[in-house]
């Protein structure tokens, strides 16, 4: 009943020679049986959305601001994200959540605004190694959870990744029982917080060192849904194959 969802996250890759990898991607899937999100930076994403707008591939954004507009020298809102073409925003990364101190209140409201405005919001959460090594990540997982995703969730509107810090950008995963753990664990407190027919159809996606050779190994654990895919996304030559196994 959940679509699968294979989201690419750029963070602060990519310059304009890097939409030949878009048009790449595009081509070499016409017509996925799963969903395809693809986020570049923000200066990307106007001409992103237009290099897509014919292909299923949909683009995203990787922040936004709580507020739809005013005096916030540097922060891109909602409604800006949703304008330039793209259906979707990354939230609560745990980049952000370390580079500018992003609690999971504001993240919470960022979610909110992003539901009001029409965009999907990709909420994700994740431990650190400490926390891990202490045998708090389910703790840390019900706090950033319950904390981060509001109210307004739906499966239309909201996607929860997790994603271990320790595993982002590291070649390290966790093995697929910690992954099942935690999937199965995210399930069970959303299906008790919104009722089994939103707690189920919200799409989780695991994220953190994704690449062709471990996906399909990932795919094949209960409760995820798809990945949320830094380095790998990056070149359709890697990105592709990942989409590949999810299908
Ligand atoms: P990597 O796939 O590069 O580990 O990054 C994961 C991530 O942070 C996606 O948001």
């Amino acid at each position: 009943m959940r679509r699968k969802l294979a989201a690419g996250n750029w963070k602060m890759n990519g310059l304009r020679a890097a939409l030949s990898e878009l048009q790449a991607l595009a081509r070499a899937h016409p017509d996925p049986s799963v969903d395809i999100l693809v986020c570049p930076p923000a200066t990307l994403i106007v001409q992103a959305a237009a290099l897509v707008a014919d292909s299923p591939i949909q683009i995203g954004g990787q922040d936004c601001h709580p507020q739809d507009f005013g005096a916030h020298t540097g922060d891109i809102s909602a409604p800006m994200i949703q304008d330039s073409g793209a259906t979707s925003v990354i939230l609560g990364h745990s980049e952000r959540r370390e580079n500018h101190n992003e609690s999971s209140a504001l993240i919470r409201e960022k979610a909110r605004t992003a539901h009001a405005t029409g965009l999907i919001s990709v909420i994700c959460l994740g431990e650190s190694l400490a926390q891990r090594e202490a045998a708090n990540t389910l703790d840390i997982i019900a706090g950033q959870l319950s904390t981060s995703v509001p109210d307004t969730a739906t499966g239309l509107n909201t996607v929860v990744a997790y994603e271990p810090i320790w595993a982002i950008g590291t070649g390290l995963t966790p093995s697929t029982d910690q992954i099942g753990e935690v999937h199965d664990f995210i399930r069970t407190r959303l299906e008790k917080r919104f009722g089994s027919g939103v707690g189920l159809s919200i799409r989780l996606l695991y994220g953190g060192s994704v690449k062709p050779d471990n996906a399909a190994d990932i795919f094949a654990v209960s409760n995820v849904d798809g990945a949320l895919v830094g380095g790998a996304s990056l070149k359709e030559s890697d990105f592709s194959p990942i989409i590949k196994a999810l299908e």
